[in-house]
């Protein structure tokens, strides 16, 4: 039998007559279709500016230098997430601390969140900025951190790379509420052009900063020139960026998978909607859902519920592999890494992202797979759980 990978990307003809396309243009790089794409997502996610880079994690380094980060700053995220929405303050030469989760959610806690502002307010550790991520691609509680936000005084950097086209009280993610939210475009993502990302913002100053980071510092607008100009060929770096760029080809490509964002997303929430009904008898706690929002469906996470089977995720997760069932963990608590053991930060320190992340599974879950399929993943976990 076939294996069931977690996530596989869907390539249409379509897709690859985009990127033929530009392989025959004048113009692989630094040419129009990126600047096509950037308005095409900043429409279909109401949001004044995008600036595309090569992926997330520069995406969040950039958002970050971009929002003032810096040496001395104290940037807080969620232990559940990818590394990446840590890593992005420690690339500035900030400090990093967590939040711990809402066990429901699986969202960084408001409640936990204004506990440790009311603890830090008196001290002067406030945070100048804080990321909450929308794990599996649920949008975290946006209103009342935006309210904390503007009590506190810190900047709201959203890391929504699992919810491209997700939306929040009737409006996508990235329209309101945060300073800045990020997308990832890597091969597992909603959308993907292998690897990519993009910094969403309503701040135009901020989205200039952003595309002058992603290439240097260097501006070629004259408006801009600190000096005057000598001539045609010249250009200023005015500020110590990066090459962050994208590239024609990759724009193409999520470009044109953009057009069929609503339908993917439809399918992967029908998906979603049929695990619910055929896992409801297991002992599991299935992903939440919220009325006033509505998933991108990135990941379809399960809990494997002890009060129920004395079955432990190691012993499940391995059953399911073992028939070729590409199962998954999202995410190992950031703050168990080596890395940031190292950096001072230990087990038990936020108990709530540690039980989640050992019984939590991540089933297959992407816009072609089959009920055919699906029924195989249920029957499996049904029968190692029984
Ligand atoms: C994938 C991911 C990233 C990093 O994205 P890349 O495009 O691979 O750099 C950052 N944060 C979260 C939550 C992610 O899932």
């Amino acid at each position: 039998m076939d294996s069931i990978p977690y996530s596989r990307q869907e390539i249409t003809e379509a897709d690859i007559a985009a990127v033929s396309a530009v392989l025959r243009s004048e113009l692989v790089t630094q040419g129009p279709v990126v600047q096509r794409f950037e308005q095409a997502f900043a429409q279909r996610h109401a949001v004044a500016h995008a600036v595309a880079v090569s992926n997330a994690t520069s995406a969040l380094h950039l958002a970050c230098l971009a929002l003032g980060v810096g040496p001395g700053s104290r940037v807080w995220t969620s232990p559940i997430s990818f590394v990446a929405s840590a890593n992005c303050a420690l690339y500035c030469g900030a400090t990093v601390d967590f939040v711990d989760i809402d066990p429901l959610t699986r969202n960084l806690s408001v409640d936990r969140l204004r506990d440790k502002l009311e603890d830090a307010e008196p001290r002067g550790e406030l945070p100048d900025v804080v990321i909450p991520v929308d794990f599996a691609g649920l949008p975290c509680d946006l209103r009342e951190l935006r309210a904390l936000a503007d009590r506190y005084g810190f900047k709201l950097l959203e890391d929504a790379s699992h919810a491209t086209g997700a939306s929040y009280l009737g409006a996508p993610v990235a329209s309101a509420w945060a300073d800045a939210t990020v997308f990832s475009f890597h091969a597992v993502k909603i959308l993907t052009c292998a690897e990519g990302g993009m910094v969403a913002t309503n701040d135009a100053a901020l989205a200039q900063r952003v595309r002058s980071l992603r290439s240097h510092g260097i501006t070629r607008d004259e408006a801009e020139f600190e000096f005057a100009s000598p001539g045609a060929w010249y250009y200023e770096q005015q500020t110590l960026g990066v090459n962050a760029r994208i590239t024609e080809l990759q724009a193409a490509l999520v470009l044109s998978q953009l057009g069929r964002l609503d339908d993917m997303q439809a399918r992967r929430e029908a998906l979603a909607e049929r695990y619910d009904t055929l896992l409801a008898k297991l002992p599991l706690l299935l992903p939440p859902r919220r009325d006033d929002r509505r998933s991108a469906w990135h990941l379809y996470a399960v809990e494997i519920d002890a009060a129920r089977t004395p079955v432990r995720r190691e012993a499940a997760f391995a059953a399911l592999r073992e028939a070729g069932i590409g199962v998954n963990v999202h995410y190992i608590p950031i703050h168990t890494q080596p890395y940031y053991q190292r950096l001072g930060f230990a087990r038990g320190d936020f108990p709530a992202a540690e039980r989640y992340y050992a019984r939590t599974l991540s089933l297959p879950l992407f816009p072609a797979l089959t009920h055919e399929q699906q029924d195989r993943v249920v029957s499996v976990l049904g029968s190692v759980l029984a």
